[in-house]
């Protein structure tokens, strides 16, 4: 008789694992026990098919169950013939097992919520322990219903039932309730579905935040949520039951498993039908499936079939979380509010997959990632935009969820609370903050202030070394193999205090050397320019010595601020120098007559590249000097000249294209380099990646591009967490 010890770390609590385990054992006839503490699952098993049992215990593990780690050690045998579950142990040490992320309701859920005779029949808030709520309503460990929101709703007499009872779907499933003892809606979903069928936009309480939707096909409800969130131009996400309706509207091809995820992401799809006035000027469309229970009964209702589904927030600022706030901040938006009263701990966005991940939030938050470099107990607070900050230690890293442009006070108010959230709950007491470099950056201050108040160090990282570090991290690539980094993006701090962001940076995680780059030209009122491409179109041209008469952005600027920029220009006062890739992007869009000023970040480039149509690339000037040098000024005659400006647009994407081939074979001329990694924002751009891709991968080059992170600011904190870690 053999008897063991295993300890399983991972995703193994709150996810099934200790009923599936005891299925296990009692099918092998196994003595023993199974529990649960903060470091994970234990497991003392003993009889004749202990070796089956572990092969078992990992091929045949619960959906939801990410195992990371078994350890098993043998024991002498003891008397015991039964096998049971025991209560959760209390607080153990070392590293600590993660919360799971919130999951889309499952399909046994579904089936019940829709039986007449099941006792949950049209209960909005169904969960059991293969779905549901998680991340958003912990809040502490180890992970149990009393450490959870839905400690407010005590159990009635048949939830209890299923909940102790280890053949029960619904064993230990902490969100799991019904109508008699669990959350409940403010208003009864017909109420709901009659609005939407109104026109009216509603916000709805979900699981990580309120949303604001209202039905997609009604163009004045759409103008309206429009006009009172200040959206301006940028798309909206919308939402639709399944996956046929979803192929309504957009080409699903490939994109399946990744609408079908059990974090139900937002996925961006070439659009078919996109219903008018939801993403004006883009060739995509950006689709979820419905994933609570609530949605699939406003479905099941009679709601509009494809929905505008929302962040729940004003621009700029972090989702709502909770009715008084969202009554308040709402209030000029919303006409209707449905309400819930399960608390949401942490605010959580919907996820994002365009052509690799956008945004990593709801559903993919708190899974850990792995570093191929083992660091100290840290804290990266990531950018600016579109910042994530992540707490890290050892080999294990948690990204935060979205926190959106850390520019207010709520932002940063949002990046504060959820870096404590994960400190705590992975028990990460931090040694170091990491920030970037750029003085300006509200979280670079903060980081510092924390530093000095906890009297730990304060390093700051160049903004895309960390962009070249996320993508070498999220592929493990070891510190010792230097990859040539092509970062493009719109804006980062350099090591020389200008703009960088058309860069060819080659090393690893603990340094880089700048080999190359765009061409630099002055930028007048530097970042603010961002707003105005035709601004940038006009210093590009400059900078190439190209007339502005007779071009698109000279011609539809007031005279007044045309003369104000050439005097900037000739002086070079209020000018900042930029090598920034996303800005030649705007450059020549605005050339093109795209638009000359901006709603959203990368308007213009997401527009040109929607225009685009096939044609041969302009030629290239790459020159290596000391450095290799990216030259734009034939491109911005070129564009000036364009007759067809669909052709222009794709001539324009395919000669950077081979600009970054013929960049990437001078540099492996001169330092032995095998891998160029594609990262930056400029990087979501999908025909100026798979151009990159295929010409790199026709030179002989291995290819790196983001599959895990965001090729956007979204992804720096993962690469501030390796270099700071490897240099310390
Ligand atoms: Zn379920
Ligand atoms: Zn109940
Ligand atoms: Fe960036």
């Amino acid at each position: 008789m053999r008897r063991c010890l295993i300890r399983v770390t991972g995703i193994v609590q709150g996810v099934g694992f200790r009923p599936f385990v005891y299925g296990l054992a009692t099918d092998l006839r196994l003595a023993g026990h199974v529990g649960n503490d903060v470091n994970g699952v234990f497991i003392e098993v003993q009889g004749g098919a202990v070796d089956s049992f572990l092969m078992r215990l990992v091929s045949q593990a619960p959906p939801l169950a990410v195992i990371e780690d078994v350890d098993v050690t043998e024991q002498p045998p003891k008397p015991e013939t039964e096998f049971r579950i025991v209560d959760s142990g209390g607080t153990g040490s070392g590293p600590v097992t993660s919360i799971p992320p919130d999951t889309a309701v499952c399909d046994d859920c579904l089936a019940e919520m829709r039986d007449p005779e099941d006792r949950r029949f049209g209960y909005p808030f169904i969960a059991c322990t293969n779905c549901g709520p998680r991340y958003t309503m912990v809040t502490g460990l180890p992970y149990d219903r009393a450490n959870t929101s839905m400690a407010a709703f005590p159990l009635c007499v048949d939830c209890a039932a299923e909940y102790t009872d280890p053949r029960s779907r619904r064993y230990h499933a902490q969100p799991t309730a019904c109508a008699v003892c669990g959350p409940r809606l403010s208003m009864p979903v017909a109420e709901v579905v009659a609005a939407l069928q109104a026109g009216r936009i509603v916000a709805i309480k979900g699981i990580g935040g309120y949303h604001l939707a209202c039905d997609a096909t009604n163009p004045a409800a759409v103008a309206r949520l429009r006009e009172r969130k200040q959206r301006g131009d940028k798309p909206f996400a919308v939402m639709v039951s399944d996956l046929a309706t979803a192929a309504e509207v957009a080409v699903v091809d490939g994109c399946a498993p990744d609408l079908l995820h059990p974090a139900s992401p937002i996925v961006v799809m070439p659009s078919r039908q996109s219903p008018a006035g939801v993403a004006p000027g883009t060739d995509t469309l950006a689709v979820m499936l419905a994933y609570t229970p609530l949605h699939h009964l406003l479905f099941d209702g009679g709601a509009p079939r494809v929905l505008v589904m929302t962040s729940g927030n004003l621009s700029d600022e972090p989702i709502c979380i909770d009715a008084e706030e969202a009554q308040d901040r709402l209030a000029g938006i919303a006409d209707v509010f449905c309400h819930h009263d399960r608390r949401i701990q942490v605010a959580c966005d919907d996820s994002v997959i365009g052509l690799g991940p956008v945004r990593r939030s709801r559903g993919f938050v708190p899974r850990p990632l792995r570093l191929p470099v083992s660091v100290p107990p840290i804290v990266a607070v990531g950018g600016e935009i579109k910042a994530t900050a992540a707490v890290a230690t050892g080999d294990r890293v948690w990204l935060t969820q979205h926190i959106g442009d850390v520019e207010n006070l709520q932002t940063l108010q949002m990046l504060e609370r959820s870096v404590d959230i994960l400190c705590d709950l992975q028990r990460v007491t931090p040694e170091l903050i990491v920030s970037d470099t750029h003085p300006g950056y509200l979280s670079r201050a903060w980081a510092a202030d924390v530093a000095a108040a906890r009297g730990i160090d304060h390093v700051t990282v160049q903004h895309h070394h960390a962009h070249l570090a996320s993508l070498l991290a999220e592929h493990r690539v070891p510190a010792d193999v230097p990859v040539l980094g092509v970062v493009f993006d719109g804006t980062g701090y350099g090591t020389d205090g200008t703009i960088w962001g058309g860069e060819l940076l080659l090393g690893s995680y603990d340094a880089v050397a700048r080999v190359g780059h765009l061409a630099p030209i002055q930028l007048p009122g530097g970042d603010a320019a961002v707003k105005f491409p035709g601004r940038v179109a006009l210093a590009h041209l400059h900078a190439a010595g190209i007339a502005w008469q007779g071009c698109v952005p000279f011609e539809e600027m007031p005279s007044i601020q045309s003369r104000l920029l050439a005097s900037m220009l000739a002086t070079g006062s209020h000018c900042t120098p930029t090598t920034s890739m996303g800005r030649l992007f705007d450059a020549v869009a605005a050339i093109l007559g795209v638009r000359q000023a901006v709603d959203y970040e990368a308007q213009a480039a997401i527009e040109l590249e929607a225009m685009a149509m096939v044609a041969p690339a302009w030629p290239v000037e790459v020159r290596c000097e000391d450095e290799i040098i990216i030259d734009p000024s034939g491109w911005l005659t070129l564009a000036v000249l364009a007759t067809d400006p669909r052709r222009a647009a794709y001539a324009f994407h395919a000669a950077v294209a081979d600009a970054v081939v013929l960049a990437a074979r001078s540099a492996r001329e001169r330092n032995a380099v095998a891998m160029v990694g594609l990262t930056g924002g400029v990087f979501a751009n999908r025909i100026l990646s798979r151009l990159c891709r295929e010409g790199l991968v026709a030179a002989g080059f291995e290819v790196l591009v983001h599959q895990l992170v965001p090729c956007n600011d979204g992804g720096l904190a993962l690469g501030q967490v390796c270099i700071a870690g490897a240099r310390d």
